[in-house]
């Protein structure tokens, strides 16, 4: 290949400066030591790698192949994109209104043609002549109905030098071998990682291999220097799948090599046993319960206890449907820990939520109990005056329950004995803010995460794998149930004005409902909001038919509306201070406002029983899994909810169909399921876990649950006979790499 193309920060002679007499090149050597300051810090800026081996596992995301061109026919308008193509035609011509010339090339891959446009750089012809072939990576956009790419950066094939095949062998190969293609962004193309990738790979030394030999055996895997060398550098196809797939389980095991380590760690810590003691908080909480537990909430009620009466902090998550009754097996906890002479706190995501809480908790508890437990609120909007009343009582312990926000984790804040922290609704927070919660009291304390989101086991094993998991599968008796339809409004356009008609019915048999809209006002999305899935999710680009229905525009809207005429409708969202959100949410509980019309602010835990109808607009601008926690706020009492997801989406569709699945299904883990599968790979954990570099690379959560058993199986066995991994230092190193890599992610998250 030649080297041409736009200048984006990297070239040959920045490597040639770069220090060759590094003898021993390993995976941690810093990129810049190999390849050069100046292509390091592009590469750093562009992928966020820093070190030999962040750059190697930056793998190709496919292979594309000389002998046969790619697609041009689907091409995605405003994506980077590299495409194998042939020069078809080349035109040059002056600009109408300025000085100067465009340069337009035609290519081509045999089913598709696409322009590339260059201004006053008509030198390029000499290169760029019709029947060249190469590859070209740019962004395409749409300029007056024609695609094409403006500065493309391009590679082009020289038949001279490295393609000239003496015989027809070769040239088969030459012509065979795959060309990984990277994942690029706009300043560094795909064949520019790739050159600093063989760079890399010529001067690096013998790579150690964190897969223990009897291990790699069993499995036929490749050994990891070679492992590399062929997914980088395949000749054929069967080369890189084999590294793939060597890559893939090591990565997996790696990971749970961590996680088991950390699980193994915590539970060599101590802690205060915590156990309630006879006539106390608990035993008096218990009598005056109004309900008997379920028999899912006794048995995950008495795994915690056990818990929590060990010496090492207790690590658990409470997976359970919204409604399951997780913040009464929760609270129990809390008493218990009280009996002992300790503290509680419970981490909300959300001001309002955290309100919520601390009202309900107070009414769950009764008069006596609120009285002698003292319960408090810390959140960051709260007045001086309280503050500095609740932080108090806090350190004095006097108050054995503190309900917070992200507030609670401020520096100011301490506690007298703080024994456990609950928190709720565990993927809004990022395994950092547990742990530095955690890192509150004096000795750590036992920690219980609550969750409504379903996690599939192989998630829970990969993102949670360092906590023991329960489950509150059933439902307490008595609740009447949610149906849900979807409201299509492709085919079906005037079912909209149904969909008022049919609220306006709930509201006249004395009920009341949440209209949901992905947006506040026109155009902006909710700032801090992210609508999961939405952005991701393929469907919600593609069913795009115009800007997001806002919380501003419906309100008015609905105002208007005859059938609506005596409804008192009040909005709820983001943008509104929180003592507004928090008033809103008052009356409405109160039943003094009928309509909510809101974003998913409601999202979490908002509990208002006689709320029987909620309307989701441009459902399909949700996830799944939002969807149904979305559901949840309905349906809660004695009275039947009533969920209406409109949407325009097309039928058939992917967006469609998540929506339709939520309908489909109320059983939170098969949607939770589903979800896995109709989002693109590697995505899931995105929500859940913060992204960077820390995400997985080759694993999908989605397919490779066997994989991830197997791992986690295998790394129990190893780190139960060698907890500090001494017999594989490769792998000890790995898993050190492993760990740093998630420090970095969640502090350039904070
Ligand atoms: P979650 O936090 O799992 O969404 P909650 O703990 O908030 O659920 O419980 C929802 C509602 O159900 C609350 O009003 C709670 O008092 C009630 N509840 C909890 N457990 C039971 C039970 N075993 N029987 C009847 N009602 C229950
Ligand atoms: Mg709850």
């Amino acid at each position: 290949m030649t080297g041409s193309g736009a200048d984006a920060g990297i070239d040959g002679a920045d490597a040639r400066d770069a220090d060759a007499r590094t003898d021993a090149v390993t995976l941690d050597s810093k990129l810049q030591n190999v390849l050069g300051g100046r292509t390091a810090t592009a590469l750093a800026k562009a992928f966020g790698v820093a070190t030999v081996g962040d750059l190697l596992s930056h793998y190709p995301r496919r292979y594309a192949r000389r002998g046969e061109l790619t697609a041009l026919s689907q091409l995605p308008v405003d994506e980077n994109v590299t495409i194998v193509a042939e020069v078809l035609e080349v035109r040059e011509r002056s600009m109408k209104a300025r000085r100067g010339s465009i340069l337009e090339v035609k290519i081509s891959d045999g089913k598709g043609i696409l322009t590339l446009t260059f201004f006053n750089q008509a030198w390029r012809s000499r290169e760029l002549s019709p029947g060249v072939r190469g590859i070209f990576a740019g962004k395409v956009s749409d300029y007056r109905g024609n695609l094409q790419l403006a500065h493309p950066d391009y590679q082009l094939f020289d038949a001279e030098s490295d393609a000239a095949p003496l015989d027809a062998t070769a040239a088969r190969r030459w012509a065979e071998a795959p060309i990984p293609i990277y994942p690029a962004t706009g300043t560094v193309a795909s064949w520019q990682v790739q050159k600093s990738i063989e760079i890399l790979l010529d001067s690096l030394g013998a790579v150690p291999d964190p897969i223990p030999d009897d291990l790699r055996t069993e499995r036929g895997l490749l050994a990891h220097g070679s492992a590399l060398e062929k997914i980088h550098r395949p000749e054929s196809d069967t080369d890189w799948d084999a590294a793939r797939d060597t890559l893939r389980f090591t990565e997996a095991f790696v990971l749970q090599c961590a996680l088991v380590q950390q699980h193994t760690v915590l539970r060599e810590r101590h802690t205060t046993p915590r156990v309630p003691v006879p006539g106390g908080f608990l035993e008096r909480f218990d009598a005056a319960l109004p309900f008997r537990l379920t028999a899912d909430q006794n048995t995950v009620g008495s795994e915690i206890a056990r818990d929590i009466a060990q010496g090492s902090p207790m690590n658990r998550l409470v997976q359970g449907e919204v409604g399951s009754g997780k913040t009464v097996v929760a609270l129990r906890a809390m008493l218990a820990v009280a009996d002992s002479g300790g503290q509680a706190a419970l981490l909300a995501p959300t001001e309002v939520l955290a309100g919520q809480h601390l009202r309900s908790i107070v009414a769950t508890l009764g008069p006596d109990l609120a009285a002698e437990l003292m319960p408090v609120l810390l959140t960051g909007q709260l007045p001086v005056a309280d503050r500095r009343r609740a932080l108090l009582r806090m350190v004095s312990g006097q108050a054995r329950i503190v309900i917070g926000t992200h507030a609670l984790l401020g520096e100011s804040v301490s506690f007298f004995d703080l024994g456990l922290v609950v928190v709720d609704e565990q993927h809004r927070f990022g395994v950092d803010q547990r742990e530095a919660l955690r890192l509150k009291g004096a000795i750590p304390p036992h920690v219980l995460v609550l969750t409504a989101t379903p996690i599939p086991r192989t998630i829970a094993m990969t993102v949670f794998g360092d906590l023991d998991v329960s489950t509150i599968a059933m439902l307490p008796a008595g609740r009447a149930g949610i149906e849900s339809f979807v409201v299509p409004l492709a085919d079906k356009p005037n079912w909209a004005l149904r969909v008022w008609d049919r609220l306006a019915e709930e509201l006249a048999l004395g009920r009341q409902a949440f209209v949901v809209c992905p947006a506040i006002a026109p155009k902006e999305p909710e700032q801090g909001e992210t609508i999961e899935g939405a952005t991701i999710g393929p469907g919600a680009a593609a069913a795009d038919a115009g800007a997001p229905t806002s919380v501003e525009v419906l309100l008015e809207e609905l105002k208007r509306k005859p059938a609506l005429a005596s409804a008192r409708i009040a909005p709820l969202h983001g943008r509104m201070t929180s003592e507004l959100k928090d008033q809103t949410m008052r009356a409405f509980a109160a039943g003094e406002i009928d309509v909510l019309v809101a974003t998913t602010v409601i999202e979490v835990g908002v509990d208002v029983a006689n709320a029987s109808a909620m309307v989701v607009m441009d459902a399909d601008r949700f996830g799944v899994s939002q969807l149904h926690q979305l559901r949840g706020r309905v349906g809660r009492g004695e009275v039947p909810g009533l969920c209406l997801l409109v949407t325009s989406a097309e039928a058939g569709s992917l967006a469609r169909e998540r929506v339709e699945a939520v309908a489909a299904t109320l059983d939170g883990f098969e949607l939770a399921q589903v979800d896995l599968e109709l989002r693109q790979e590697g995505d899931v954990l995105g929500s859940i876990q913060s992204g960077g570099r820390s995400s997985l690379r080759l694993l999908r959560v989605a397919t490779d649950g066997d994989i991830i058993a197997e791992a986690r199986a295998r790394a129990q066995r190893l780190i139960g006979g060698d907890p500090a991994l001494r017999s594989v230092p490769a792998l000890q190193e790995a898993v050190r790499r492993r760990l740093d890599d998630s420090e970095r992610a969640s502090l350039s998250k904070g």
